[in-house]
């Protein structure tokens, strides 16, 4: 779709069935595919241009099953717009604005949120070349919700990143910014010590990145120089201040439980940051065969 905007969105999305259609044609490419059997091309339609009838099972199905839209009784279409806004917009859209958008209450647009940031989770990637990692304290109820080093009142909790100049990033909540929950994080992402470097802060967790033969150089905070010729932590700053933003601003608390979704969100905003705003919605269906979120998972204690 050339020049996305809302109104071409809305135009190319302006009836369920332009949805079933396109959903159709985004997960099974043309090969009508039985979700019961895996048969292909086995099944036929329905005049109502919803229901599918399998012909080697006899069992019957929509485009949605298997899908994360398969238990929800909100329309394709407000699902379309809500994935639209979600991915598009630089600093996310909360329940509030969204339930207004749709005319939707404001708990199944949190539940719609959640499932399309579940979506999104961050995979194991592998980083190569020059990574700048840091550890930020997040959120918290004080006056002062920065991101800091400070934990002072112990509400904030700490999420561990890595980026890639020029490349992805990762964010990870973690339980502290200790070295076992630090290293392992990187040892598991960046596993061609040859051909990467690591910059970071002058944190202690990440002297032993040396010993386990990594190359590694700290930026030295104290000694007036933030950025020294190569050796700098500018590009991870920038990936915190548009999670800061969203987090204070937009989302205004984000409970340790769900933080990582959230950093999930950015992360994937930031990973697909080359592609236009509808390249980025179709993007996001890429993932949806995979994944499957009911109510009952997500408000789950250790979901
Ligand atoms: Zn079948």
């Amino acid at each position: 779709m050339k020049e996305a905007n809302l109104l071409t969105f809305y135009e190319r999305f302006k009836d369920e069935q332009d949805c079933r259609d396109y959903l159709a044609k985004l997960r099974w490419n043309d090969k009508t595919t039985c979700p019961h059997c895996g048969s292909i091309n086995e099944a036929y339609k329905y005049k109502d241009g919803k229901l599918f009838k399998c012909k080697a099972c006899k069992k019957q199905f929509t485009v949605k099953v298997g899908t994360i839209f398969e238990d929800s009784q909100i329309s394709l279409q407000k699902w379309f717009l809500a994935i639209y806004l979600a991915t598009s917009l630089k600093s996310g859209i909360s329940s509030v604005q969204l339930s207004k958008y749709l005319g939707i209450t404001q708990k199944t647009a949190w539940f719609m949120l959640h499932r399309i940031r579940k979506v999104i989770e961050m995979e194991d990637m592998a980083f190569f070349g020059d990574i700048e990692a840091d550890e930020p304290y997040i959120g918290g109820k004080t006056q002062n919700r920065q991101l800091s080093k400070r934990n002072k009142d112990n509400t904030k909790e700490v999420v561990f990143g890595m980026v890639e100049r020029k490349g992805k990033t990762v964010m990870k909540h973690v339980k502290s910014s200790g070295v076992s929950s630090l290293i392992p994080i990187i040892q598991g992402r960046v596993q061609q010590k040859d051909s990467s470097r690591i910059f970071s802060d002058e944190w202690g967790s990440y002297r032993s990145l040396k010993k386990l033969g990594y190359f590694h150089e700290k930026v030295n905070h104290h000694k007036g120089g933030y950025v020294n010729g190569e050796v700098h932590t500018n590009t991870i700053e920038g990936v915190w201040s548009q999670l800061k933003r969203g987090v204070n601003g937009v989302y205004h608390h984000v409970s340790a439980k769900h933080l990582q979704k959230y950093c999930d969100e950015y992360g994937y905003r930031y990973n697909t940051r080359g592609l236009d705003d509808f390249e980025r919605f179709n993007d996001w269906f890429n993932f949806v065969n995979k994944k499957r979120l009911t109510y009952k998972t997500l408000v789950a204690k250790n979901s």
